[in-house]
């Protein structure tokens, strides 16, 4: 089923309705909910090694709890897109009723999944018959001991199985992400571009970030855009931009000038784009997060379970975004890494 937009244009002109604009006049559309922090990977730059504290499952949001969110945002707010990740997605069991469910909310454009591609080859066709279209799977390198380094797992040849089965299946968005940390990306940023040339699946680098649970991020050790577009340039071939910055992405993409492959990157750290940002996050346990970089979130799930209501849901909601900072100032000396990691917020 396709997701249907047939009231989206009806939706701000009714009375109601409450756009979530922040004190920069950015207007919010774009949600990320994490559905689980629990993941079978250990990536370093995101969980510790061991002994992590999950959430009991009783905290969670429920599917329906979600989808009741989501179709309030989308109704009174002016929500278009969603994107699923966490943790590891598709660890929770049945995410495909998810799916089905968000896919039934008239006026919500865009359901998207991040995912470590782990479990896709066995859940890529109930999926896609879910409704889902849109997949970005991280996988950072494509060399197996290179594989256990990043991510403390021995897990390449399911994912390299998941992004078959999800080509085979036929999902017209697919898209590769990778990690960019200086002094380990180097030689992965060359295979996978040659990945990306010849499997046409769009690879996109993200800077490394300072949401690692170890807190062993340092500025030094993010490999810059500029820096991989040279490295790309002379050792696979010359890239070129494919068009101004789509509004509102993060990702600047670039194909190799004899048309064959297209590499993204985001910047996150060198060329932050915090002015443009659109985006908002609901954890797996209920709070909302104006920001990955945010210290502060703001609770719903008490609203949800207390049945409180549309006005008090957006009321909360609205009280997390007019508090949105105008950057995430990694780059100042004012930073402070939040206590959640990645995992734990949602990335
Ligand atoms: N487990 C799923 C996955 O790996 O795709 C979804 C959650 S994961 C937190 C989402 C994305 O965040 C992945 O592409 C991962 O590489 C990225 N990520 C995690 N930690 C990061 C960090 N410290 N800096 C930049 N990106 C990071
Ligand atoms: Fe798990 Fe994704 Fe974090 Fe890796 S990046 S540990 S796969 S949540």
């Amino acid at each position: 089923m396709a997701v249907s937009s047939s009231r989206s244009s009806d939706i701000s002109s009714q009375n109601n309705y409450r756009p979530l604009t922040d004190s920069f006049g950015r207007v919010h559309s774009n949600l990320r909910v994490s559905v689980t922090d629990r993941c079978n990977l250990r990536c370093f730059y995101c969980m510790p090694a061991e002994n992590v504290q999950f959430l009991p499952r009783k905290e969670l949001l429920s599917f329906e709890e979600i989808s009741q969110f989501v179709d309030c945002m989308v109704r009174r707010c002016g929500l278009t897109k969603v994107r699923l990740t966490g943790g590891e997605p598709l660890v929770r069991q049945d995410l495909h009723q998810l799916i089905s469910q968000l896919v039934s909310i008239p006026g919500l454009k865009q359901i998207g999944l991040t995912t470590n591609g782990i479990l896709l080859e066995q859940h890529a066709e109930r999926l896609f018959e879910a409704g889902l279209r849109r997949i970005n799977i991280s996988l950072d390198t494509l060399d197996r001991e290179k594989f256990k380094q990043y991510t403390r797992r021995d897990n390449l040849d399911q994912v390299l199985a998941g992004i078959e089965a999800a080509r085979k299946v036929g999902f017209p968005s697919l898209k590769v992400n990778a990690i960019a940390i200086q002094g380990m990306t180097e030689d992965d940023l060359v295979s996978l571009g040659y990945f990306a040339r010849e499997t046409g699946i769009e690879v996109r680098f993200i800077e490394y970030m300072p949401l690692d649970a170890d807190q062993g991020w340092e500025r030094e050790k993010v490999l810059f855009a500029e820096k991989m577009i040279q490295i790309l340039s002379e050792q696979v071939g010359p890239l070129q931009p494919v068009e101004a910055p789509q509004k509102n992405s993060p990702s600047q993409s670039y194909e190799f000038v004899d048309g064959q492959g297209k590499i993204g990157f985001i910047s996150s750290v060198s060329k932050p784009f915090c002015a443009e940002c659109n985006r908002f996050r609901l954890t797996a346990e209920g709070k909302i997060r104006n920001c990955l970089f945010s210290l502060e979130e703001t609770d719903v799930r008490e609203l949800l379970r207390a049945n409180a209501g549309e006005d008090l849901l957006i009321d909360r909601v609205m009280q997390s975004i007019a508090t949105k900072k105008e950057g995430h100032e990694i780059n100042t000396a004012n930073f402070l890494q939040p206590e959640r990691p990645m995992y734990s917020i949602g990335g």
